[in-house]
């Protein structure tokens, strides 16, 4: 009886103490933000693997887990267009933050591109501000928060460091490459290459017969590379610009969402360098 008890009081302090409820608005924002936090905080993912957040619906789901929530974490810069109203109609008090805050938006066409997260300085940045955010929200656990926030960046700034070095490796007229949706606008900026896409930075619109054969035009004209589909878009799309160019499709990338589990890119750092290896290889093959 007595051992019972110590062991009641010992367990005690560890399970009475309330978890903070951390919401993250999409897969890739909920590994990085889980990556800061371990297990000091319960991390709820609204926009699943695999998924698309640009056209998303929030179900009564995920107005409950916003409404029990701590704190909140957006992308911002436009993407999640229907997180600012499932978070009002929520009546929730948690506070949110936006992950991009402090990055200089990339604009395509005029439009902010919302695919920061896509070159690893901005990864940073995002990780960054989830461990200041944190620190302000749960101050009694700041420093663990940092110090997990920095061994992670020491991680995603080495990769940088890589591809930076992987792709410059690769030769001037090999740096152009299609996808099916203009997501990758940071990696193309940050490391040097060129991605073509048929739909524009927002999965929503279609091209049309005009815009395609502008596309595939330019595709004969500039020399393209190769061709990639995404996880979260329709490959057909991208399947007919293969049959009309006779490029072949040299892979699939991750743009908006991590893999299912069991996939190659069940993490950010994951998705990542499973992006990079598949430009490598597709890139490297061709002469
Ligand atoms: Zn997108």
């Amino acid at each position: 009886m007595r051992v019972m008890l110590l062991v009641m009081v010992l367990l005690l302090p560890a399970t009475a103490a309330a978890q903070t409820k951390v919401v993250a608005s999409f897969s890739i924002l909920g590994d990085m933000v889980e990556q800061v936090v371990g297990d000091l905080a319960e991390v709820t993912t609204i926009v699943g693997p695999d998924a698309d957040a640009h056209v998303y619906m929030p179900n009564v789901e995920d107005a409950r887990a916003v409404s029990d929530a701590d704190v909140i974490f957006v992308n911002g810069l436009g993407f999640e267009t229907w997180s600012q109203t499932l978070i009002e109609s929520s009546g929730t008090t948690a506070q949110v933050f936006v992950a991009t805050e402090g990055i200089e938006p990339l604009l395509v066409d005029g439009e902010i591109d919302p695919h920061a997260w896509n070159a690893l300085p901005n990864g940073v940045v995002y990780v960054t501000n989830i461990a200041a955010a944190m620190a302000t929200v749960d101050p009694d656990n700041a420093d663990t928060y940092l110090a997990k926030a920095n061994a992670y960046i020491e991680r995603l700034s080495a990769l940088h460091v890589n591809t930076l070095q992987l792709l410059s490796a690769l030769p001037p007229d090999n740096r152009t490459v299609v996808t099916a949706h203009d997501a990758f606008g940071y990696l193309a900026d940050a490391y040097g290459l060129t991605f073509l896409a048929p739909v524009g930075i927002d999965t929503e619109a279609e091209p049309s017969a005009q815009q395609l054969a502008a596309l595939i035009d330019q595709i004969r004209e500039q020399g393209v590379a190769a061709l990639f589909v995404e996880n979260i878009t329709n490959p057909d799309l991208v399947q007919q610009i293969a049959n009309e160019t006779g490029l072949e499709i040299g892979g699939r990338l991750y743009s908006d969402a991590l893999s299912d589990r069991g996939g190659p890119a069940t993490s950010y750092l994951a998705m990542f360098e499973h992006n990079l290896g598949t430009l490598l290889v597709a890139l490297s093959a061709t002469n």
